[in-house]
Parts: structure tokens; C-alpha cells; sequence
């Protein structure tokens, strides 16, 4: 039997981690909040700059290196979002709802439109272990909100429009059939 992680804390050793695919299960758990912002959590987050610059996403959220933690960080310079740590968020969101096409580093070649509210208040702790508050209207409240999903279980197949599910249905057996593959 295999050794059951200790929950609340970062378990695989750095320079190990990747970016998981779905239908990853992890990618569907809801993810436990971070007990300690200590070294193991700094050491993650840097992993996970790492590889959101590789892959060249706008954020990546811990689930999606196999971490079942609230941890996501973002960053591009593309589109002006800034390059931080958010530890436990909290979203509120408020405004109107905007349709935008989405993609997501777990599910490779799938874009979906994803209708969202415009305007996102967090509230998170940095790598310091301090709150910080942050409101947006922008690109980057949409980023939190789709790496906040990603905390809850929650993927872009899930919002998107009946339309655009039917049309990434083929690339989504095609990520199943590589993961049996995989096995
Ligand atoms: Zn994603």
C-alpha cells in the first residue's frame, strides 16, 4: 500500500514536477489549504514559475503539478497580468459576464470560450505568509478565476459552451487514450 501524503503540505521532492494532464484525477480534487507558508511552499511556488514560464502560460495553479494545495501563481508580461503568488485565495467576484476563449495548460490543444464575471477582488497570502487584497477588471481577473477553479476541481471543459464541449471532444479522448498509454 502505498504511503498516504501528509495533507496540508508540499510531499514531492523539488526539481521532480510537471505539469499534469487530464483526466489526472488530481486535477479534480478539491485542493487543501496550505497550513505554513514555509521553505516547502516557497520551494513549490518557484517550481511552479518555472514551469508556467516553460510552457508559457498565464498562470498554473498547484493541483496542476500534482500539489492538492491552494496555491496558484501568474504571470505575463503579454498581457500585463504581474507575476505573483496567491496562497488560501479568496474570490469575490462582481460586474458583468464576458465570454473569452481559454486554454489551459492541463488540457493541451483545447480552447473553449468561458463566460466569467469582468471584476475579481482576491484576497491570498504572499511568500511571506502575509494578506495582501487585489482588485481587478482586467485579463488578470480572469486568470484568477480560472486558476481559482482549478482549486476547487474545476476545469474550462466544465464552463464551456455546449457548442464548444462538442467541438474538443475528439482532443479530449485523445488526452484519456494518451494517459492509458501512459499507464
Ligand atoms: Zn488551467
Amino acid at each position: 500500500m502505498a504511503a498516504r501524503p501528509k495533507e496540508g503540505s508540499p510531499v514531492r521532492p523539488a526539481g521532480s514536477r510537471q505539469v499534469v494532464h487530464f483526466p489526472d484525477p488530481v486535477l479534480r480534487r478539491k485542493a487543501l489549504p496550505v497550513r505554513s507558508v514555509d521553505e516547502s511552499v516557497r520551494s513549490l511556488v518557484d517550481e511552479m514559475f518555472r514551469l508556467m514560464d516553460e510552457e508559457d502560460g498565464a498562470g498554473l495553479a498547484a493541483p496542476q503539478v500534482g500539489e492538492s494545495l491552494r496555491i496558484f501563481v501568474t504571470g505575463t508580461t503579454e498581457r500585463g497580468v504581474p507575476r505573483r503568488a496567491y496562497i488560501n485565495p479568496v474570490l469575490e467576484l462582481s460586474g458583468d459576464f464576458e465570454s473569452m476563449e481559454e486554454g489551459c495548460l492541463s488540457l493541451p490543444d483545447i480552447r473553449g470560450s468561458v463566460r466569467r464575471p469582468v471584476t475579481a477582488t482576491i484576497r491570498a497570502l504572499d511568500l511571506d505568509g502575509n494578506e495582501f487584497t487585489e482588485t481587478s477588471s482586467e485579463f488578470q481577473a480572469r486568470v484568477w478565476q480560472h486558476e481559482f477553479d482549478h482549486l476547487e476541481g474545476v476545469l474550462i471543459i466544465d464552463k464551456m459552451s455546449p457548442l464548444d464541449r462538442l467541438r474538443v471532444r475528439r482532443a479530449l479522448k485523445d488526452l484519456k487514450a494518451a494517459a492509458d498509454e501512459g499507464r
